[in-house]
């Protein structure tokens, strides 16, 4: 028997297994392994990667030694997973080929230049034992937090160290997977998105809200997530709020996501501020003396990116200038930038609504037509509450601006967003979030 090839071994072996095994396991599992040698009762098998050295190695090895026994009558074989460096590269030469690791990860976003702090320690520390033990702790992980973070920052972080130790991964904006969801719909191709999802060994999705509301895309989600989660592969989610905040049209998605780890990322305080600018600073090669980094970290910066933003405005101004970088000049870049601001426009109610639309993700129109889902009518809500509270209109002009409803519509919205804003930290977060885009922080204004 043993002048067989351990090629001809395998392919007999191999439709053994297709018996054996359901289609969707086979393919993804066993379709693309090779018989590479037989010797003393040691079998090799040459594996596409590690992710399905480490699956077969786990789940299959007794089926296939067991198989492998009776077909050579041999009385014991030791089975091998060999990892083939020829298949990392390869594409499209299956049938049914593993999906690419293609994800492209913006290559700032490291654990290494991920800056940690009390705002976002325990998100940090998940993604890291995701990323180190995926499918094995927090399944799924759920990420959330107001706008410029770190989600999508700590999201890349994990895709990094798993392409690194070739997991397949897929990475998309929950844009994205919406969009190519309708293609695929569009172009009936549904069972090919599916088949490519569900055979990734990791799945990272970006601003998951965005698939709320569009049924057949949460649909997908909810059985992509399913057949994933199943099958011990990791998914991570990241989104503006937590899910119990989120108007799933499917309210087993909510379920879904609590089943796992959720974790909330906090606006940085001060000293993660300056932590942060100090590491930004540095990556830029950019030498700023401690005062100055000090004071613009003392600055409210509801989030990271604005932050960047400042940083990067004094180390141009500085350059610009040809002078050195001190607080006395950061000051002047800092205030010139909030002079821009169109400070008188903030408190307009048409800003005002403009804001609440950007912050729901809807448009000034939504609010005031008649959509009567959940997230519309609490925009509209939002709305109502803020117009009483940043501009000097009356009920009835505010319900007039909202598309001619009752003022004691808007007294009673008002109400109800004064009384949900005492437990409701997502309600809390979205107020304060439209209230900073209406009125630019002022230097000025700390003296
Ligand atoms: P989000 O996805 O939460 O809106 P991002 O991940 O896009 O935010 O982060 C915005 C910017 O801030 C990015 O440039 C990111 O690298 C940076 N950033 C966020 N958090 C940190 C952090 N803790 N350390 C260093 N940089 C950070
Ligand atoms: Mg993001």
């Amino acid at each position: 028997m043993e002048n067989r090839s351990a090629q001809e071994i395998w392919d007999a072996a191999l439709g053994e297994l297709q018996i054996q095994v359901s289609k969707p396991n086979f393919r993804t599992w066993l379709e693309r392994t090779v018989g590479l040698s037989y010797q003393d009762n040691h079998f090799v098998i040459s594996v596409p990667n590690t992710f399905v050295a480490e699956y077969l190695d786990k789940n299959q090895r007794s089926l296939i030694e067991k198989t492998l026994i009776n077909l050579t009558s041999s009385p014991d074989i030791k089975v091998t997973f060999q990892v083939d460096g020829r298949f990392q590269n390869s594409s499209g030469n299956g049938h049914y080929p593993w999906p690419e690791n293609t994800a492209r990860f913006n290559s700032n976003y490291l654990f290494d230049s991920f800056v940690v702090g009390d705002c976002n320690r325990l998100a940090y520390a998940a993604a890291q034992g995701v990323a180190q033990n995926p499918g094995r702790f927090y399944n799924p992980l759920y990420i959330y937090g107001g706008v410029g973070l770190g989600k999508t920052h700590l999201l890349h972080a994990i895709g990094h160290l798993a392409q690194a130790r070739h997991i397949p991964v897929i990475c998309v904006s929950a844009e994205e997977f919406t969009n190519e969801f309708l293609r695929a719909l569009h172009e009936h191709k549904t069972d090919e998105f599916h088949q490519r999802y569900r055979n990734t060994g990791m799945l990272l999705i970006d601003d998951i809200h965005f698939i709320c509301g569009k049924k057949q895309t949460e649909e997908s989600f909810f059985h992509t997530f399913n057949a994933l989660h199943n099958a011990n592969r990791q998914v991570v989610v990241t989104s503006d709020r937590p899910p119990k905040a989120i108007p799933f049209l499917d309210k087993r998605l909510r379920s879904r996501f609590e089943w796992g780890l959720v974790v909330d990322i906090q606006p940085p305080d001060q000293e993660t501020r300056l932590a942060i600018l100090e590491a930004k600073a540095k990556e830029r090669g950019a030498f700023l003396p401690q005062e100055v980094l000090e004071f613009i970290a003392q600055r409210p910066a509801q989030n990271i990116r604005e932050l960047e933003g400042s940083l990067n405005r004094v180390i141009a101004y500085a350059k610009l200038l040809k002078a050195p970088p001190t607080a006395e000049l950061a000051a002047q870049a800092l205030e010139d930038l909030a002079d821009k601001e169109p400070k008188d426009a903030s408190s307009t109610p048409e800003l005002v609504i403009a804001a609440v639309a950007e912050s729901f993700r809807l448009s000034p129109s939504d609010l005031q037509g008649q959509r009567r889902d959940k997230e519309t009518v609490l925009a509209r809500r939002v709305a109502m509450y803020l117009l009483r509270q940043e501009t000097g209109c009356s009920l009835a002009q505010i319900g007039q601006l909202l598309g001619g409803r009752d003022p004691s519509a808007v007294t009673n919205a008002c109400k109800k967003i004064t009384l949900d804003l005492k437990g409701n930290l997502y309600l809390k977060r979205k107020i304060e979030e439209v209230k900073q885009k209406i009125s630019p922080e002022s230097p000025k204004k700390r003296g």
